[in-house]
């Protein structure tokens, strides 16, 4: 693990566009305050992209580094767009340009050219971003961490969209004057980035992307996925999160976007949550209503199991 504090060279471009980005973030407030927010997926996998493309009421589709590879960027992002989807491309968790034996990868997610926004995860990928592609629309994750209005006045410097971080819950964000960002509502939450490879670790790693299993004291199961075109681990935890059934709290929010991130989950999962998601997105509408909305429980097509609510509604009465 310790290589995972090791000091990085920091570039932090000109913040000269900082007028223009405060402007584009008023819009985005606007825009939540006067609908619903729009619906956004990540995608890890390949296989999880066909159904969330048939899927109506995703507007926006992410997708993970390594989920295909560069050579697939362009074919898949005329896919997403073909389904009159907006396609972002996710930056690795881990941003290593310098560094030897990874730096052409990175390089590539600098210069791709076919997607309408991308999605930063740590300080060295969205000040690289920024500085190779000046225009480009970034999305900050929950790992740049806009736990205050400080905080969050830095990043929006460099991003047009934030997203609320997962360690506070939601009084927090209100108290902060977090209004209109992204809300993760559904996903494994990632635990653990390492810049230590497990296989590595265990005797040789293949350079493939691969899930793995953790136990933890408990016997929790903890996904791993070694994102070995980079050969970083993401842990992510054992119980997924589901904000479904916090419709109040998530719309005292007005987010932008809410957003659910796909990890483990095969195709009937990934559909099952949509039609959970597509029941939420009803419910966060202003005036929600309609036929179903009274014998309609929050959450309950999620796939069977476990969830938590995480820090979202932590020390709220
Ligand atoms: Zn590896």
């Amino acid at each position: 693990m310790k290589e995972a504090f090791v000091k990085t060279d920091l570039r932090v471009p000109e913040q000269e566009t900082c007028g223009v980005r405060a402007a584009q973030a008023e819009e985005q407030k606007e825009f939540s305050e006067n609908g619903r927010p729009v619906l956004s997926v990540l995608v890890t996998q390949a296989h999880q992209l066909e159904p969330v493309l048939a899927c109506t009421a995703v507007s926006e589709v992410m997708l993970e580094a390594d989920a295909v590879s560069p050579e697939q960027w362009e074919s898949t992002a005329s896919r997403i767009h073909a389904a009159g989807k907006t396609a972002v491309l996710g930056l690795p968790r881990m941003f290593r340009e310098n560094e030897k034996g990874y730096g052409e990868a990175h390089r590539a997610f600098l210069s791709a050219s076919c997607f309408d926004a991308f999605l930063a995860r740590d300080p060295e990928g969205l000040f690289a971003l920024r500085e190779a592609q000046p225009e480009a629309e970034i999305i900050a994750d929950a790992s740049l961490y806009a736990w205050n209005s400080g905080a969050a006045a830095f990043w929006r410097r460099y991003a047009d969209r934030l997203t609320l971080p997962h360690e506070n819950d939601a009084r927090s964000h209100a108290e902060a004057g977090l209004y209109g960002c992204d809300l993760v509502v559904y996903g494994r939450t990632p635990l653990m980035v390492s810049a230590g490879c497990l296989k590595k670790t265990l005797g040789k790693c293949n350079h493939k992307t691969e899930w793995l299993t953790m136990k933890d004291r408990k016997g929790y199961r903890m996904p791993v996925l070694t994102f070995c075109t980079f050969c970083y681990n993401v842990v992510y935890n054992a119980v997924p999160t589901s904000l479904f059934t916090e419709t109040a709290r998530v719309r005292s929010l007005r987010p932008a976007a809410v957003r659910l991130q796909f990890s483990d989950e095969n195709v009937q999962a990934v559909s099952q949550v949509l039609a959970a998601a597509e029941d939420f997105l009803a419910d966060l509408a202003p005036h929600a209503g309609g036929e179903d909305a009274e014998t309609r429980t929050p959450g309950a097509k999620l796939p069977q199991g476990q969830y938590t609510r995480g820090r979202f509604v932590q020390g709220v009465e």
